[in-house]
């Protein structure tokens, strides 16, 4: 190639690139990937979507890896950022969560295609996209949520609309518009990942029924989940939790105390996946609760104080208090007028088995313990507990049929054995990094593979060559 040939080459590539520019670039953006109006939010993203799947397969990789690169400078700052706008959760547990998003989301690597070959010749089954999705992100992980998402979704060849938790929305804007940055400076395409300027309940409805999202996916509460459900659109809904964790006879006592205290403390109890209740067979229970305190749990014991934090939680109609969701053991003590010494990492209460903290999903650092007679007792009231959510639950024990049996009987999309409950989503335990955990959808811990049409392509009468 000549020094011409070469200089004329360039001239095309960024002919083409400021092209792509002024085409995606509607009239209603106001900066980056932010538009006034959903419509136009969407148009772009789908012309983002249709520049993107014109490029080659291996594009989406090269964009997957500079974003790791280049999110990774801006880890602690998401991490502080959304902690000072949700005043939810702890800065040092959201920097394992978005480091975990960032580097353990499968990439394209996650897409199998599959043949099978026979004298009729051969037939493909292929990963395609679906287009444009809608993603709607809550605000107990919302950054994380975000990177996740970008690139379980970007693997599959979609791009996306964001329609974060207007209560994360300046780091959700500040992290869609980052991301819009690194892939436009690598691609030249605008609009990969889009979102509206004011993130609002009516413009994320306005999003569910937009014409051109093809799909939805929501990872929030109940609400929005059956909100994004009466769409008729497909929707991948990752719903709420409410995890049990059984300990029985023949777990080691000190090593579950451990993992049950940094689970159920990680991010303040926040995840969706973390220890929301625990179920202890009566004749290990007093040994669990003294090697808790060890860990560094405070127990409160005295009726009266039990009261007081019940009422400091729970509204007088039963329902969690959301001015202490995310919120430290500290501060929920002294709102409840407690005394107390240092920083206790977990707030935990023994209850009995009809005690409502069982069964709410209350998203804070307080774990009721309840006594069970034997395992199967344990069993029976931790899917009680579960309500049928199929989300997560974790157990300790060393007995493998008891293990089997729990697993079996509580079908929850993950269940975790003798580790903290974010083992389950790739912190600390084998496995991959997800924050959209589908459960009443059924595509359980979600990468790139849930974010995709299955098609079949068949060739007649050639290319067995068995
Ligand atoms: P949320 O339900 O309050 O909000 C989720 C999103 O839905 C937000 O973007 C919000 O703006 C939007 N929204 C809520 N109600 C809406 C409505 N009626 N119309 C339009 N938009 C609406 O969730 P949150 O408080 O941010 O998150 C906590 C909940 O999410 C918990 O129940 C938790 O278990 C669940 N969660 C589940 C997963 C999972 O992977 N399964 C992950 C994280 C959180």
């Amino acid at each position: 190639m000549s020094t011409n040939d070469i200089e004329m080459l360039v001239r095309s590539i960024l002919a083409e690139k400021s092209q792509l520019f002024e085409t995606a670039a509607s009239a209603s953006q106001c900066f980056g990937a932010e538009f006034e109006q959903v419509d136009d939010a969407v148009a772009a993203c789908l012309e983002a979507f249709k520049a993107l799947d014109s490029n080659a397969f291996e594009v989406r990789q090269r964009i997957i890896n500079e974003l790791r690169k280049a999110l990774e400078p801006y880890i602690v700052k998401l991490s502080e950022d959304a902690w000072a706008e949700t005043g939810m959760g702890n800065v040092p547990n959201k920097i394992q969560k978005n480091t975990a998003a960032l580097h353990k989301t499968p990439g394209t690597e996650d897409l199998h295609s599959q043949a099978l070959c026979g004298d009729h010749g051969i037939t493909l089954f292929e990963y395609s996209p679906y287009g444009v999705i809608g993603a709607i992100t809550p605000s107990t992980n919302p950054t994380e949520t975000i990177i996740n998402n970008t690139i379980s979704m970007l693997a599959a060849g979609n791009t996306v609309m964001f329609s974060p938790h207007p209560g994360a929305q300046k780091i959700s804007r500040w992290l869609i518009n980052k991301i819009e940055e690194i892939i436009f400076n690598l691609t030249g395409i605008h609009n990969v990942v889009v979102a509206v300027k004011e993130p609002t309940f009516q413009t994320t409805q306005q999003m569910i029924d937009h014409r051109d999202i093809r799909l939805l996916v929501v990872t929030g509460g109940p609400g929005i989940v059956n909100t994004a459900m009466k769409s008729g659109k497909k929707v991948i809904g990752a719903g709420e939790g409410n995890p049990p964790v059984i300990v029985d006879e023949t777990a080691d006592i000190e090593e579950a105390a451990e993992h049950i205290i940094s689970g159920a403390s990680f991010d303040h109890n926040l995840p969706c996946i973390a220890e929301k209740a625990c179920i202890v067979v009566d004749t290990v229970a007093d040994e669990l609760l003294s090697s808790f305190a060890r860990h560094g749990a405070l127990l409160i014991t005295c009726p009266q104080q039990q009261q007081h934090l019940m009422a400091a939680i729970v509204t007088p109609e039963g329902t969690i208090n959301k001015t202490m969701v995310g919120k430290s053991p500290a501060t929920i003590l002294t709102a409840a007028g407690i005394p107390f010494q240092g920083e206790p990492r977990l707030l935990v209460m023994e209850v009995s088995n009809d005690h409502p903290l069982l069964y709410i999903e209350q998203l804070m650092p307080v774990l009721p313990v309840v006594r069970a007679a034997d395992f199967n007792a344990a069993l029976e009231l931790a899917i009680k507990v579960e309500r049928g959510c199929l989300h997560t639950a974790t157990m300790h024990s060393r007995d493998v049929y008891n293990l089997s049996k729990a697993a079996r009987a509580l079908r929850t999309s993950i269940f975790v054995k003798n580790a903290p409950s974010y083992a389950g989503i790739g912190v600390g335990g084998e496995g991959y990094t997800t924050f959209t955990i589908a459960t009443p959808t059924g595509e359980g811990t979600t990468s790139a593979r849930s974010f995709v049409r299955t098609r079949r392509c068949v060739l007649n009468s050639a290319f067995n060559i068995k």
